[in-house]
């Protein structure tokens, strides 16, 4: 029989703990249960190398990429380009992955991915989504925390950290994972000239990704952060972990419209390259685009699948305002509806909010904050009203949104 208040481990009373959790039949202490959370994860299947291949499919049962995309659709409105190059790239990853020990010299290699596009125009939503639809464990990552090694900030190996979390610490399964680095722009070199001053978020850090990008042995601290000598590292091989790079590359335009420019000047006589369309630049993206903009050659030929994300236009803001799965109109009509109450909304509503959305140059992130201004006093009152019904119309939301500072939504955004 356990000692009453006592941790049935060390024998601590709960005066000399900081926290007795209970159980059926005795107590654990804070310290005592952490060591034992220690001892699981070492003695894990997955901490060694012995986990399974973590794909239970052949080829043929494999999503095609024609059905990934229709599964995109569901979520992420407009851009194709984007869509068809992920659906692709994982598809093949899928194959990679399946790809017989090798009987000729043909080796599939991975073709890691990089997205250019504004920001709020669906980078982060499609990887989620892709995501969603996976069997192979899939982690997002932030590229702005990454510094160099020794100053403040996460080592590039954290990257796998999240990985190995997202597989369960199973290393054969994060082994075969897919892992969006999100805002690489932001480890772009800060100038031509890498010397002039220190660059610790920058070239550095290129430097570091790269190891993972091409493929290698990496040991990464289980609990991610900086490395230090006394911490026990997993080796993981990024062989055949797919990334997926995203980033606004904000000013890229510029670069663009000047290489046009200068390759217009010269003898180019084809009148059909002269129709650029200016109001979306990306499009004409290339590899040479990101050198400019910073990133190290053998970081770009490591990413040689180079895709877009559209501006998104009135029409497309309109889309995302209603039609995907979980569009946020169809939230709000969610909510009341648990409280009994039927939604409508005037279609003019919808060109109004998307109006302000282009007005205040909010993007597709406005949507929500501008909808929940309309909707607050409603959700406010209506569930202890006895309303049933709920008609929102144009004078109702002008009303409401003039109410609402529209300039501390600027600000947010
Ligand atoms: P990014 O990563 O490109 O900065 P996000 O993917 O985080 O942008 O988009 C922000 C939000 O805007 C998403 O959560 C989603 O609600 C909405 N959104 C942006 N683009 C789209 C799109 N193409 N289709 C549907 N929703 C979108």
């Amino acid at each position: 029989m356990a000692k009453p208040d006592c941790c049935s481990f060390c024998g601590r009373s709960r005066r000399e703990v900081s926290l007795l959790i209970s159980g059926m039949n005795g107590f654990i202490c804070d310290e005592c249960a952490e060591q034992a959370h220690a001892i699981v994860l070492e003695n894990m299947p997955g901490s060694g190398r012995q986990g399974s291949s973590g794909l239970n499919r052949n080829l043929k049962s494999l999503p095609k990429p024609r059905e990934i995309k229709v599964f995109l659709d569901q979520y992420v409105i407009g851009q194709e380009e984007a869509k068809k190059s992920l659906a692709v790239a994982v598809y093949n990853h899928y194959k990679r992955l399946l790809q017989p020990a090798s009987k000729d010299d043909v080796e599939i290699e991975k073709s890691n991915i990089i997205m250019v596009g504004s920001t709020g125009t669906g980078k982060t939503l499609l990887a989620r989504t892709i995501a969603r639809m996976l069997e192979v464990p899939f982690a997002i990552v932030d590229a702005t925390v990454l510094t160099e090694a020794g100053y403040v900030g996460e080592d590039v190996e954290s990257i796998l950290t999240r990985l190995l979390a997202a597989a369960d610490y199973d290393v054969a399964k994060a082994e075969q994972g897919i892992c969006f680095i999100d805002e690489i722009d932001k480890i772009a070199r800060k100038s031509d000239n890498p010397s002039i001053t220190r660059d610790v978020s920058g070239e550095g850090v290129q430097q570091g990704l790269l190891k993972l990008l091409e493929g290698s042995k990496v040991n990464v601290p289980p609990q991610g952060g900086r490395k230090h000598p006394e911490q026990k590292m997993i080796e993981v091989d990024t062989k055949n972990i797919l990334f997926i790079c995203g980033g606004a590359f904000d000013g890229i335009e510029r670069k663009i419209g000047q290489r046009l420019n200068t390759r217009f000047v010269g003898f180019e006589t084809d009148p059909a390259k002269k129709n650029i369309d200016r109001s979306n630049m990306l499009q004409y993206i290339t590899p040479a685009d990101l050198k400019s903009f910073g990133l190290i050659p053998e970081i770009i030929g490591r990413l040689p699948l180079l895709t877009y994300l559209e501006p998104l236009d009135a029409d497309a803001l309109q889309r995302i305002l209603t039609e995907p799965k979980n569009a946020i109109i169809k939230q709000y009509v969610k909510l009341f509806e648990m409280d009994g109450v039927k939604l409508e909304f005037d279609e003019a509503v919808y060109q109004y909010i998307v109006g302000k959305a282009i007005e205040y140059k909010l993007g597709a992130r406005g949507l929500r904050a501008i909808t929940e201004s309309i909707m607050m006093d409603a959700m406010y009152d209506t569930p202890t009203s006895r309303t049933k019904k709920l008609h929102v119309t144009l004078d109702y939301a002008q009303k409401k949104l003039a109410k609402a500072n529209m300039e501390r939504l600027r600000v947010d955004y």
